[in-house]
Parts: structure tokens; C-alpha cells; sequence
């Protein structure tokens, strides 16, 4: 079968109520298009566990800020199809901006304290944007379960905190980070990169080991976690840091000093240039 391409809401839901009354599992993979393998590692999970996985495709404006890249976001719809059949994915939703946000359109959905630090502070309105786009395209998809990349940590606790509080009974899987052979957190927006930005770019990356491999030889003091990995990008002058910080994996509080047993998630965001650069990564004792 070849892929199906849906614009509008309503072919959605007809097609996804069709395929529910048939019995088919359905999960839905949220993304904004210009996919890498990150994005197909995402697809790949969801066909081995559903029987049909819609892959939708929007760059949503409500989740940009004013002086964000919203005009200047990387798209290809086509090569983005080519990537998710490859991955096995048969239905693909790209609406237009007309179809998910008509000129009456007037509802927001806000989210309480998880987000609000972190990319909350550096990008207000942001998880509003994703909260409210997720929302609709979680109506329009109908799935059993979505699945989101570790990549954008507080996003996927953002969203699973929606799911609950609203009841959705949707199951969210979240999936590793996908990275260039060079330890790169692959992302749409690293084509934006020179060459050069890209080897600095490296440091990120090497911070979080650094952080990690202190929480493994039993450091569980947050501020000298956080100070190590700070050392290490004062190494790259040309990456601005926004923040660089060590909190609790499930609510992403920052306690002065962690337990053994706590989940802890090392989250460090900044600029490259021009370039806004996130990455992570998570402890668990267990
Ligand atoms: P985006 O198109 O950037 O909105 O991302 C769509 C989905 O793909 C989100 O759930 C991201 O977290 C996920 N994603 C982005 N980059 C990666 C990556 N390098 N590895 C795994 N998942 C990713």
C-alpha cells in the first residue's frame, strides 16, 4: 500500500474512526516535518507496536515566539514522505495552517508548573503552542498511543501531564535521542549549523557525560554536578548558555542534593550562533 496523504480534519477522523471500528490499533507520531532518523526512529517504534501509524506533519506558529524561526523552519514534504515510508509508516497528516487554526479559533491549552521552567522561561507561550496543537492533532488522529523523543524532555512531560489531566487515555512513549555518529542530538534545526558550529557543537554533548559520570561515582550534589558541566562549555566561548542544569527526572524540580535513588535528567539549552541547541540526558539508578 502505498502512503496516504490527509489534509483535511475531517478525512482524518473518517479514516481513523473507519480503522478503530475494524479493530486496528493507531498511534500517532507528532512532528513538524524536514525529518532526520531521529524522526523515523519514532515511526519505526510505532509500527512495530500499532497497526497503523499516522505520522502528522505541521510547523505549528502557535508554539513560536515572536523573534523565533517560525518563517525560516526547514521544510520538504516530499523527501519527509520518502522518509516515512521507509520507516514503514502508511498514513501521513499535514494540515494546513487554514485547517488547524481558522480565524475563529480561540481555545489555548495551559499547562501549571511543569511547564514552566526550563524551555518555559526561555520560550513563553511555547508549551501552550504545543500543548494546544498536540491537542488538536490527538482529536484529529484518534490514536491509542503517540510517540515523542527524549530530545525534547520536558515536552514529553508536559504532554503526558495533558493526557492525565484531560483525561485523554492516550499512552505516550517516549524514545532515546537519536545521535550523529559524532554524539550530535540529530535535530531539524542542525542544518542551520556551519561546519564549524557543528564541531563546537560537540560540547554539549560532552558536558552531559561529564554530569553523567559524576552522578555515577555517587556525586548527588546538584550545584557541583552543575558546575562541572558549566567548566566544560566555558571551554566553547561561541555556545551562549541559557541554562545548564541538573533536576528530578519526573517533575523537574532542582533539590540541593539527590538521593540514590532518584531518576535525574541533565538538561542544558543555549545558542550556537544563531542556533538554538537543546540536549539532555537521564540517570537512573535502577
Ligand atoms: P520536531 O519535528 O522537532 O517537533 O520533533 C518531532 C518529534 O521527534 C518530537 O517528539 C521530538 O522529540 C522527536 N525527535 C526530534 N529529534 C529527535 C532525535 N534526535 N531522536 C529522537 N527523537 C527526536
Amino acid at each position: 500500500m502505498s502512503l496516504n496523504v490527509i489534509q483535511s480534519i475531517s478525512d482524518m477522523q473518517s479514516i481513523s474512526n473507519a480503522l478503530r471500528k475494524e479493530g486496528k490499533s493507531i498511534a500517532c507520531v507528532p512532528t513538524m516535518g524536514y525529518l532526520h532518523e531521529g524522526h523515523a526512529s519514532l515511526i519505526r517504534e510505532a509500527v512495530k507496536h500499532h497497526d497503523i501509524v499516522i505520522t502528522t506533519i505541521f510547523v505549528n506558529p502557535l508554539q513560536f515566539g515572536p523573534k523565533e524561526d517560525f518563517e525560516r523552519y526547514p521544510r520538504d514534504p516530499e523527501r519527509d514522505i520518502a522518509i516515512i515510508s521507509a520507516a514503514g509508516g502508511k498514513y501521513v497528516f499535514i494540515p494546513s495552517i487554514d485547517e488547524m487554526y481558522p480565524p475563529e479559533f480561540q481555545t489555548t491549552i495551559s499547562i501549571g508548573n511543569i511547564s514552566k521552567s526550563f524551555e518555559g522561561l526561555y520560550r513563553p507561550g511555547h508549551f501552550e503552542g504545543v500543548a494546544t496543537v498536540v491537542a488538536k492533532l490527538f482529536a484529529a488522529t484518534k490514536p491509542d498511543a503517540a510517540y515523542f523523543g527524549q530530545k525534547d524532555y520536558q515536552q514529553t512531560l508536559v504532554i503526558k501531564q495533558m493526557v492525565k489531566d484531560l483525561n485523554m487515555g492516550i499512552d505516550i512513549q517516549v524514545i532515546p535521542t537519536l545521535r550523529e555518529s559524532t554524539g550530535l542530538a540529530m535535530s531539524s534545526r542542525n542544518v542551520y549549523l556551519s561546519p564549524e558550529e557543528k564541531k563546537s557543537a560537540l560540547v554539549l554533548q560532552s558536558a552531559l557525560q561529564t554530569g553523567l559520570s559524576l552522578i555515577r561515582d555517587g556525586n548527588r550534589r546538584r550545584i557541583s554536578i552543575e558546575e562541572s558541566m558549566k567548566d566544560i562549555l566555558a571551554g566553547c566561548p561561541e555556545f551562549e548558555i541559557q541554562y545548564c542544569n541538573a533536576a528530578l527526572g519526573d517533575t523537574l524540580e532542582m533539590p540541593d542534593e539527590f538521593s540514590e535513588t532518584d531518576q535525574i535528567v541533565l538538561l542544558i539549552a543555549g545558542f550556537m550562533g544563531k542556533t538554538r541547541l537543546i540536549d539532555n540526558m537521564t540517570w537512573s539508578s535502577k
